[in-house]
Order: C-alpha cells, then structure tokens, then sequence
C-alpha cells in the first residue's frame, strides 16, 4: 500500500527528507509521495533515499491555490519540475507566504513577545516554504501554547484577528498547468471543514471540467458526509479515489500510513502520467 500525502522540513514537516523514508521503510508501506508544500526540493533526496529502502517513490508536490478567499490545496504528481509557467507560478506563491508571514508576526508582537527572527530560527533551511506551522512552532518556542496544534486552535484560525488570507494561484488554473506539466493533479482533502471554508460543489465541478484527475477522499480532516458525496462524484467523472496521512513528523497528529491508496489507484495514476518522469 501506499501513502501519497506527506511533508517533510523543505516545507512544514518536522523530519529531513531522508529520516521521513527511513521511517516509511519502517511503517511497511510499499512506496510513497512525497508532498511538500509548492517546493520540488526534495525530490531527488527521496528518490534515492527511497531507492536504498527499496520503495517505490512518486514524487508530488502539494499546490497551495486560493478560490474567493478560500484556502485551497492541490496535490500534483509527477509533473515536469522544470515547466516554468507552473514553477514561476509557484515561485510567486512562495514570495507571497513571506509577505503574509511578515505582516501576520506584526499583528502578533502586539500581543506576544514574537519576533521575525525567532520565526526564521524554526525553518530547516532558507529555501523552506515558509507557512503557519513555522509561526505556531515561534509562538511555542516562547512558550505562548504547548504545541503546533494548540497554537493554530487557539492563535492562528481564519476566524482569529492575527490571521491574513494567504493569496495564490486558481485552482483551475493549478490544474491546468499540473495537466501541462504531464502531472495527475489531485484536490486534497476537499470536505476538510474543519480547516474553515471549503470549496462549494459547483467549483469541484470546474476542477473537473479543467483536468482535474482525482479526489483525496481518504484523509482525516473529510467529513462522513464529504466522503460519501465525493465518491459519487469520482465514480460518475472517472477521477482516482487516494487515500493519505497527510504526514507532517511531529507537527501534527496525523501518523504515517493511517490512510493509504492502493497499488491498483498508483498504477493507475502512473498510467495518467505524461511528463515521462515515471518512465
Ligand atoms: P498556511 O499554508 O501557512 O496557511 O498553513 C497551513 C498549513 O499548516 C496546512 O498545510 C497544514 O497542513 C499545516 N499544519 C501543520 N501542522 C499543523 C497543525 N498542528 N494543525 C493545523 N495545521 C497544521
Ligand atoms: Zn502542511
Ligand atoms: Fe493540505
Ligand atoms: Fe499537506
């Protein structure tokens, strides 16, 4: 089986690239996605960790998009890392969660003892994508909340004054380019209600009509009711049905493996794939 939604520290997950494979090795997964957010980084890591472990590595990359002011995220497989419309696009989101970070830490040193320093001593590396989990670990480093989850329940929610709106690409768009790029684009976790807004029927819909090539309908955060009305849809449009951990280390309590896809859904991704990179 397999796990097609992970994060490593090239974005907000807890473990380097090569700890996160040995413990996919571990956990006696057959292969896995690596997707960190809009960052390619650590692929080639992954590829060959993956390849010592004797795993079968897709990698993936997972898209942040945004739909009249809903946050939306979109999983893409195997594109072609060096298509420069979707890598610039990409490029751009990831100069904006700077921006957006910045301007959030300001509202915060109002009320806490934060600083834009102490934000960048969370992050592995400068070329991490840089979100809210690297504010939540400053806000624990102070000692403000007890842990990453505590910090975004209680500080850093849509509905809370210290949060701004991460603006990037369409997620038709994102599609689009993923399809251009050879890459499967995936919608992740689209019934996650409890994250805030999520995308209304009629905007599936366009994803669909864009390129769109599956659901993540297995994943912790879709409710009972989502599921059930996402299956129908994959069924009726002929999309892939995944199922993930969305794994971020120690970030969160997501465990590896706990949802899983099935070598049939890979195979049959992998067969959707035209960048050539699975070849
Ligand atoms: P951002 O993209 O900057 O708005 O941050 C949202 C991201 O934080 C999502 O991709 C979540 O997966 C991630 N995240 C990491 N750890 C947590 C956590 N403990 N609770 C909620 N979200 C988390
Ligand atoms: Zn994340
Ligand atoms: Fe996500
Ligand atoms: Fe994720």
């Amino acid at each position: 089986m397999y796990d097609l939604h992970t994060h490593s520290n090239i974005s907000d997950g807890t473990q380097p690239v090569d700890q996160l494979v040995a413990q996919v090795a571990a956990s006696g997964l057959s292969g896995f996605a690596l997707t960190d957010h809009d960052s390619t980084q650590g692929w080639e890591r992954a590829a060959q960790a993956a390849q010592e472990h004797n795993l079968d590595f897709i990698p993936g990359m997972e898209i942040s998009c945004s739909w009249r002011g809903i946050s939306v995220h979109l999983l893409s497989y195997a594109h072609n890392p060096a298509y420069q419309p979707l890598t610039q696009e990409v490029e751009g989101t990831r100069q904006a969660r700077l921006n957006r970070a910045r301007a959030m830490v300001d509202r915060l040193a109002e009320d806490y003892p934060i600083s834009w320093e102490l934000v960048q001593e969370q992050v592995a590396d400068p070329t991490t994508t840089l979100g809210r989990p690297h504010i939540a670990d400053a806000l624990v480093a102070l000692g403000a909340v007890e842990s990453r989850s505590q910090a975004f329940k209680q500080i850093l929610a849509p509905s809370s004054p210290y949060y701004i709106h991460q603006p990037a690409l369409d997620p038709a768009r994102a599609v689009e380019l993923v399809r251009a790029a050879g890459g499967v684009p995936v919608l992740a976790h689209p019934r996650a209600a409890s994250r805030g807004k999520t995308l209304p029927d009629e905007a599936i819909y366009q994803l669909v009509d864009a390129g769109l090539g599956g659901l993540e309908v297995y994943h912790r955060d879709n409710s009972e009711e989502g599921r059930a009305w996402l299956l129908k849809l994959a069924a009726a449009e002929d999309l892939l049905v995944t199922g993930s951990s969305d794994y971020h280390g120690a970030g969160k309590p997501n465990q590896l493996g706990e949802n899983q896809t099935s070598p049939e859904t890979v195979q049959a991704l992998k067969e959707r794939v035209t960048s050539g990179l699975l070849d």
